[in-house]
């Protein structure tokens, strides 16, 4: 069975006075029955590194060290205490031209580090409205997910574009058909694909979680919005354990 996973992507927010609510979300995930990752802005990690959650980032570069001005290495994260990193973020892919290729080689960066990466894959409303989902997540998954990727390195996330920061969310229909399609490329590639765990990602909160974490081959979710307050996430995180 995959391990259930209950991340939060922080994206670009958080300053020193949020550490309270990492160290609630931290002090919720001890007793918890599932898996809890956060990943807060890079700036914060070091803080945060000893708490009772498991810390991640959300970018690295693909290179161990050298000149690149205001970026970080797999190896730095790591160092401050990462244990995963998010690789190929919509969010990333749009604003600063991440293809499928450069994902697979942060990825890859991930694991030379020992990172788990958080691989992120998922269709724009106009490819959805087009009914090319399931060719996009097939081109994003042979591009982006390495041949190295074990269920022990990586994770795939499920984020609807169009689903991201805008309250709109997937049936669970479309939801159970993305992540069924998704496993069975797993199986058909990777000898552990059925222990990869897959996160859904997409406007979840804890009015609705419940309802995704029933669909088959959800494992989990990767949040955002409702990461930031404890008293937003930690339903969540009790709705998937
Ligand atoms: P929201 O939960 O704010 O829609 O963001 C989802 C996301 O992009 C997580 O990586």
């Amino acid at each position: 069975m995959p391990r259930k996973l209950a991340a939060g992507n922080w994206k670009m927010n958080g300053l020193r006075a949020d550490l309270v609510e990492l160290k609630a979300i931290a002090d919720h995930a001890e007793g918890a029955a599932v898996d809890v990752l956060i990943c807060p802005p890079a700036t914060l990690i070091a803080a945060c590194a000893d708490m009772t959650v498991t810390i991640g980032a959300q970018d690295c570069h693909t290179a161990e060290s050298g000149a690149h001005t205001g970026d970080l290495s797999a190896e730095m994260l790591a160092d401050a205490g990462a244990k995963a990193v998010i690789t190929g973020h919509s969010e990333r892919r749009a604003d600063h031209g991440e293809t499928d290729a450069t994902v697979a080689e942060k990825s890859e960066a991930a694991y030379r580090a020992n990172l788990t990466a958080v691989i992120c894959i998922g269709e724009t409303l106009a490819q959805r409205e087009d009914g090319t989902t399931l060719s996009v997540i097939d081109a994003q998954l042979a591009g982006s997910v390495p041949d190295s990727a074990s269920a022990a390195n990586t994770v795939i996330a499920y984020e609807p574009v169009w689903a991201i920061g805008t309250g709109k969310v997937p049936t669970t229909e479309q939801i159970a058909e993305v992540h069924a399609h998704i496993r069975e490329r797993l199986t058909d590639r990777f000898a552990d694909g059925a222990e990869f765990s897959v996160l859904y990602g997409g406007s979840v909160k804890a009015s609705n979680a419940a309802e995704i974490f029933a669909v088959d081959h959800v494992d989990g979710a990767l949040v955002g919005g409702a990461s930031l307050k404890a008293a937003d996430f930690t339903p969540i995180v009790d709705a998937l354990g």
